[in-house]
């Protein structure tokens, strides 16, 4: 069964013991779903698929939408996730000098971008965006000095930097920049153009997940094709039923992870996978297309929009902002904008109105302090020898 491989690294994790505890292999089919929720309480040694002598790492999800939940990554796991960036369009090379802003706190990218470095062999600058002594200026100069060939970082803070080299009035892209790596957040075409418009080098998505690792690595064209070795996608329909091909539904996962093995994993995104022939990179693999969370759907007048829908809209507008926020006030729809030029706010409050086929009031805010991205002084060690001018004293 072609379904063998994760249900035999499942069998290593005590979470999913119960399914097996009759010694009769459960159906494919009737393997419960396992949520966010269940992940979320279990115990973090309950998740670990191997023994703590093999584990690399451990990481958790941010715990914006309730309590964190545990991920374990073991040394082997380590080559996986480093083949899907290594073996993705995107390919880091030996001749490459990538700049990760991805943070280094409990979270996982900035840790897959550094293995998959570390196996080919290029060299890695850590300016991780929670880190209190690489503030965005900081930043900015350490690209001028260095010149990495590629950036990886989430998409709001890819265009925070963007926003602040703009007011420093430093060119972009920085010398030798070849591409530039987003992850954490949805991006869609018509977002991924804006950012590479912005930043004149093109834009990989990486797709992926705390609880799941590394996903994919978007191909020429901008599409997840379904190649990972150890990960298999179904789509589900309101029932939980198999939705098939070219149908949006929602995204069950199973990976067989050796550090956290994972059995049909609801993970709350609303996706759709669609035959390869629609796209022209060549590869042969079906595409996943990604419309965001289904949390995040829209009900405007009884039409349905997902985030896909609304960023396509917001990222085809005349003016896009710096930074903006859809606000759904019972029935009434708000656009709240950020913009750093002037603009015509009457015209986009039309494009935006005709777009979503309902009324929109925009309403031009500050969103994003400037102060919060240029902050006066950055952080600094403690001093234990302090000497002052005497009209200090
Ligand atoms: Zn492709």
């Amino acid at each position: 069964m072609e379904n063998n491989i994760y249900v035999e690294a499942a069998k290593k994790s005590s979470f999913y013991k119960h399914l097996f505890s009759s010694g009769v292999q459960p159906d494919w089919n009737d393997i419960p779903f396992t949520t966010k929720q269940q992940l979320r309480e279990a115990d973090p040694y309950e998740l670990l698929g191997t023994s703590l002598s093999n584990v690399v790492t451990y990481h958790e999800t941010s715990g914006t939408t309730g309590k964190p939940s545990s991920s374990w990554f073991s040394y082997s796991d380590i080559e996986v996730e480093a083949a899907v960036l290594n073996n993705s369009a995107l390919a880091f090379t030996e001749n490459d000098l990538i700049l990760n802003r991805f943070p280094f706190a409990v979270a996982l990218p900035a840790f897959l971008v550094y293995w998959a470095a570390q196996k080919v062999r290029a060299g890695f600058i850590s300016a991780d965006q929670w880190n209190e002594v690489a503030p965005i200026p900081r930043v900015l100069d350490i690209m001028e000095k260095t010149k990495p060939t590629v950036l990886t970082v989430g998409p709001t803070e890819l265009m925070n930097l963007y926003y602040v080299a703009k007011k420093l009035n430093k060119p972009l892209p920085t010398e030798r920049l070849r591409a530039i790596v987003v992850a954490g957040e949805l991006v869609t075409p018509a977002r991924k153009r804006y950012m590479e418009k912005c930043w004149g080098v093109p834009v990989y998505l990486f797709y992926g997940s705390t609880e799941t690792g590394g996903i994919f690595v978007s191909c020429e064209e901008g599409h997840f094709h379904l190649t990972h070795p150890k990960i298999t996608v179904e789509v589900v329909d309101e029932k939980g039923q198999p939705a098939g091909e070219n149908v949006a539904g929602s995204c069950v996962i199973s990976t067989a992870r050796e550090g956290m093995p994972l059995l049909r994993y609801f993970n709350e995104d609303y996706i759709e996978i669609k035959p390869a022939d629609s796209c022209s990179c060549g590869c042969s693999s079906p595409v996943l297309m990604h419309y965001g969370r289904k949390d995040d759907l829209l009900n405007i007048d009884g039409q349905e929009k997902s985030l896909y829908d609304i960023h396509e809209i917001v990222y085809s507008l005349s003016s896009v902002p710096f930074i903006w926020k859809l606000q759904q006030r019972d029935t009434e729809l708000y656009f709240l904008a950020q913009y750093e030029e002037e603009v015509n706010i009457a015209a986009i409050q039309q494009e935006l109105s005709t777009a979503l086929g309902n009324e929109v009031t925009v309403e031009q805010t500050i969103l994003v302090p400037a102060d919060s991205l240029i902050p006066n002084k950055p952080a600094g060690k403690f001093y234990y020898i302090e000497k002052l001018e005497s009209t200090h004293i």
